[in-house]
């Protein structure tokens, strides 16, 4: 039977409480056990598909198709397992849930109210699709305190009740700050936010404190005292200098050790062989390489977080350190400007949406192209990498994409029918935008010969899509000409998937975001290429 560990956040936002259930997934599975990680967020949306990325960062997409909080990603990269849909909810999915079977007569009469109905449908979907897991991770977004958040708070406060401790644990993350006119840690809010937690029915077996420097015993003692825990259960969570630093200095602070304690199973050590290796591979670098990141979200990294994690696998994998350049594409609207590029080791544009700063995009790729520098598009920036070919090699030159309005050679379509296993998917200009892209897990097949066959080693992919609009197949055969390849395509050979120059040391273009399946132990095959073509640039400028 699987045991639960809700953690949750208060004081402030942002303090890494994704990553810290993530290390502590990993540090569970290095003791041998069995976890799955799960995300449930206050806000109403019904999932963060239909978030602008400045608000709310990326958008994580999952094989079954789910649009989701960009936490997953981090759980994948840490655990390496895949997570699933029901893996994450909002409050908007429980009450669309909830008043569906409202609609449909399933309550018989009764009146539907926040505690049991709402309260109820968040445990039944925590405990929901589980199989053998030892330990199930449940983190709750928001910080302790936000009205949103009470509904869940109930939910795993009862569960908690139900489960009894030896199946449940509360962990909850907070800040102590360094206060320089005081000279001093302060654990106020740690107390504030613990009594808060408290006020709805929740004692935190383990605190989890993130500071910037070390917290002596005795205030941690303190904390222990106020906040009604152990001592050795108040843990102090470091800044450290790599993400992937993170489970091994959790469980020098004996984080995962606490929480066997918690359930009575204390035992064998974790194995974190791998972890360490990694981690002085990070810190010993052999060499340095510059890529420019030509987006549009550029100014929240939080956007492209999936991307920057698996450029950096790609270096680790190369054993080079990965400077990113994160450059507004509307910087290079003017031909001139595109200029800046030049002394880069890789040009990489990202998926995006909107025609604003497009024609940036278009004249990086043909920068690079041109250039011969390292070009790896992805999705949009695969779309763009196109529609400048079609342009400047074909000689097309009102090609366009119908995402930015009418166009009169429509190098870029809108996509309203594609097979899904057995199944027609259509779409309408003009419906719902929430979860109607193109989503999850499609197959592609790989021209035998090709670049990306060679990279992949095989010449059938699964990977992950996000997307609405797609390259129109009408132009293939004149691009191929002008040696534009169409190396890879849905199995039923419409939809084209990846295009490659052949004469170029490395231009890739990609429909899917690879950079969604890149693990730290397990590096997706094109980062690993790109870095590696992008060391090669570096010995030539
Ligand atoms: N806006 C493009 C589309 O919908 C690209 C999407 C993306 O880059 N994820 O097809």
């Amino acid at each position: 039977m699987s045991r639960f560990i809700f953690i949750t956040g208060g004081v402030v936002s942002s303090l890494g409480k994704g990553l810290s259930s993530a290390a502590l997934g990993a540090l569970l599975q290095a003791r041998g056990f069995k976890v799955r990680l799960r995300k449930l967020d206050p806000y109403l949306n019904v999932d963060p598909g239909t978030m602008s990325p400045y608000q709310h960062g990326e958008v994580y997409v999952t094989d079954d198709g789910a649009e989701t909080d960009l936490d997953l990603g981090h759980y994948e990269r840490f655990t390496g397992i895949s997570a699933r849909k029901t893996d994450s909810v909002t409050t908007g999915k429980i009450y669309s849930n909830v008043i569906a079977k409202e609609r449909r007569g399933d309550y018989l009469g009764a009146t539907i109210q926040v505690i049991p109905h709402v309260t109820d449908a968040i445990k039944e979907w925590i405990k929901a699709d589980l199989g053998d897991e030892d330990f199930v991770l449940c983190e709750i977004g928001g910080t302790v305190g936000d009205i949103e958040s009470l509904p869940f708070l109930e939910a795993i406060r009862q569960l908690g009740n139900e489960l009894g401790k030896e199946r449940a644990m509360f962990v909850h993350l907070t800040l102590v700050p360094f206060i320089p006119a005081a000279g001093e840690l302060k654990t106020k809010p740690t107390q504030h936010s613990v009594k808060e937690l408290q006020a709805v029915g929740i004692q935190p077996d383990l605190l989890l404190c993130r500071s910037d420097r070390e917290i002596p015993a005795d205030s941690r003692r303190k904390i222990a005292q106020f906040c009604n825990v152990r001592p050795s259960a108040v843990i102090q969570g470091l800044d450290v200098d790599t993400i992937y630093a993170v489970p091994l200095a959790y469980h020098a602070e004996g984080y995962d050790r606490e929480v066997c304690r918690h359930f009575g199973i204390e035992g064998n050590e974790p194995d974190l062989s791998k972890w360490q290796q990694i981690v002085d591979r990070i810190r010993a670098p052999e060499g340095v390489v510059n890529i420019a990141v030509v987006g549009k979200y550029t100014s929240l990294l939080d956007a492209y977080k999936s991307l920057a994690e698996a450029l950096r696998h790609g270096g680790i994998a190369n054993n080079v350190k990965v400077n990113l350049n994160w450059i507004d594409s509307e910087i290079f609207e003017r031909e001139d400007t595109v200029q800046h590029l030049e002394g880069v080791h890789g040009i990489l544009v990202p998926g995006g949406f909107g025609e604003r700063g497009s024609e940036g995009k278009i004249n990086s790729a043909r920068f690079a192209r041109e250039r011969q520098i390292p070009y790896f598009g992805i999705c949009f920036g695969m779309q763009m990498a196109v529609i400048e070919a079609t342009r400047n090699l074909v000689g097309v030159k009102n090609a366009g994409s119908t995402e930015f309005g009418p166009c009169p050679e429509p190098v870029v379509g809108l996509m309203t029918e594609w097979v899904r296993g057995n199944q027609l998917e259509t779409r309408k200009a003009g419906g719902d935008l929430g979860g109607t892209m193109r989503l999850g897990a499609y197959e592609a097949s790989l021209k035998p010969g090709s670049a990306v066959a060679q990279i992949y080693g095989k010449t059938a992919i699964s990977e992950r899509h996000r997307h609405r609009y797609e390259v129109n197949i009408n132009y293939k055969e004149k691009l191929e000409q002008q040696g534009l390849l169409f190396s890879g395509m849905s199995p039923d050979g419409i939809l084209p998937e990846i295009v490659e120059i052949p004469d170029h040391p490395w231009f890739i273009g990609v429909q899917f975001h690879p950079e969604l399946k890149s693990r730290l132990f397990e590096p997706h095959p094109l980062f690993v290429s790109f870095i590696g073509a992008a060391v090669t640039q570096s010995r030539l400028v």
